[in-house]
């Protein structure tokens, strides 16, 4: 099989799986939105992706992420950066990625509304929440996340898009995605047009769409598995 066919038949079964948990949850398929999460993979995926239609794309690193985006350089394309963001990394991100899923500090706001002003560009910036109770996981812890909210919201050149969070590994990830809807609503309160909530991956789907997610970062059930020794395959929880 050509690896066009491949990415074609991945892609057709999770839009099916996304159908049927938007019907068992009794959701519009209109709401949830397909983030194709292409790490560890090269720039043609991405290209044949977006031949099949796909417009948004997820990535986890930085320098990979902007190389790629140069790459493919399709103007229709929407780039999301969904890893975790060391501050002086921003300015170069700012200059490629459309949307920012992993803000989860006020430094990192502040110095991504620089970036986007120096780049010209107005990006979206979600609060990345952390979903368990353990030290060092990535995320803003939930007391934080309005005052997060607040200063996203007050940076000219970014727009509060929402919230989203990663369940923790080997877990029912129920009740991390209602606490991360719950903290939607916060967000909600600062800006009422963030209604984003980026939830879901290639094994929890079905409970992020249950939980009302409305953005799914699909990796493995598109690309195939990732290398385990590489290390932006793994997804910081
Ligand atoms: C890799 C990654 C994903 C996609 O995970 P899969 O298990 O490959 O579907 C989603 N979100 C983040 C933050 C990631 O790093």
């Amino acid at each position: 099989m050509s690896r066009r066919a491949e990415l074609a038949a991945n892609l057709e079964s999770t839009r099916e799986r996304i159908a049927t948990a938007c019907e068992s949850a009794g959701r519009s398929i209109d709401d949830v939105h397909l983030i194709v999460v292409t790490k560890t993979y090269p720039a043609s995926d991405v290209a044949l992706l977006a031949e099949l239609g796909v417009r948004d794309i997820g990535e986890n690193r930085h320098p990979e992420a902007g190389r790629k985006a140069e790459e493919v350089a399709d103007p229709s394309l929407r780039w999301h950066f969904v890893g975790a963001l060391q501050t002086n990394k921003a300015n170069q991100v700012a200059r490629y990625a459309d949307v920012v899923h992993s803000v989860d500090r006020v430094e990192l706001a502040e110095k991504l509304g620089r970036g986007a002003e120096l780049a010209g560009r107005t990006l979206t910036a979600l609060v990345q929440v952390r979903l368990a109770d353990t030290e060092g996981r990535a995320g803003a812890p939930a007391e934080q996340v309005a005052t997060l909210a607040d200063v996203i919201a007050s940076q000219p050149h970014l727009e509060l898009g929402g919230v989203m969070g990663v369940a923790p590994l080997g877990e029912d990830p129920r009740p991390s995605f209602d606490a991360l809807r719950g903290l939607s609503e916060v967000v909600r309160t600062v800006e009422a047009r963030a209604t984003m909530i980026s939830a879901g991956m290639s094994e929890d789907l079905e409970a992020a769409v249950a939980a009302g997610a409305t953005h799914l970062r699909i990796g493995r059930a598109i690309l195939g598995e990732r290398p385990a020794s590489s290390p932006a395959s793994r997804c910081a929880r």
